[in-house]
């Protein structure tokens, strides 16, 4: 019944937590030792977005191979949004985000994206590295919001994935 078929990525530096975000998301686990994602996974998910209304996203997480162009451009092409990560315990992972922006909207045009700051469970421990207030505010001056997820504890994750499809629908409606 669900009429919207959506392509969506998980973009963001290695080891953020993207292949996590999706476990938990599609299947509701976390594992701390994940394998290396090679090449592109796959995985089909059905969104109800608003009460009623249904998406089926294709959410392709993508592996440290990104780098080659050939992988890339297939891994970007028909993106309808995506979801862009980094981790709150590395600051470097948050300074490359603008470098992220500007490879996504090179190769899939301005698509909506939500800014993901992923391990907020780790905060207690680790302290806070990042100013989330500057994070807030730079989603907000690129049309986006910024949102702390924990794919550990699954605390917001299936927020984010609901918040990047509405947006999506909404930015074509
Ligand atoms: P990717 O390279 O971006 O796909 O990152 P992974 O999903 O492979 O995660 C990298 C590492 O961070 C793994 O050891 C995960 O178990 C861990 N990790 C991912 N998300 C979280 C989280 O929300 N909290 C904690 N504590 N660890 C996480
Ligand atoms: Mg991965």
């Amino acid at each position: 019944m669900s009429s919207f078929k959506l392509k969506v990525l998980l973009t963001g530096a290695a080891a953020v937590g993207k292949t996590s975000l999706v476990q938990r998301f599609i299947k509701n686990r976390f594992q701390a030792n994940y394998k290396l994602t090679v090449g592109v996974d796959i995985l089909t998910k059905d969104v109800e977005f608003r009460q009623g209304e249904i998406a089926t996203l294709s959410i392709w997480d993508i592996g440290g191979q990104q780098r080659f162009e050939f992988i890339r451009s297939t891994f970007y092409k028909g993106a309808a949004g995506t979801l862009l990560v980094f981790d709150l315990t590395r600051e470097q992972t948050y300074t490359e985000i603008r470098k992220w922006l500007t490879e996504i909207r090179q190769f899939a045009g301005d698509i909506p994206f939500v800014l993901i700051g992923n391990k907020a469970d780790l905060m207690e421990d680790v302290g806070v590295v990042i100013d989330r207030d500057e994070a807030r505010a730079f989603a907000e001056s690129e049309g986006s919001i910024y949102i702390e997820t924990s794919a550990k504890t699954g605390i917001n994750v299936d927020d984010a994935f609901t918040e990047l499809t509405r947006r999506i629908i909404d930015s074509r409606t």
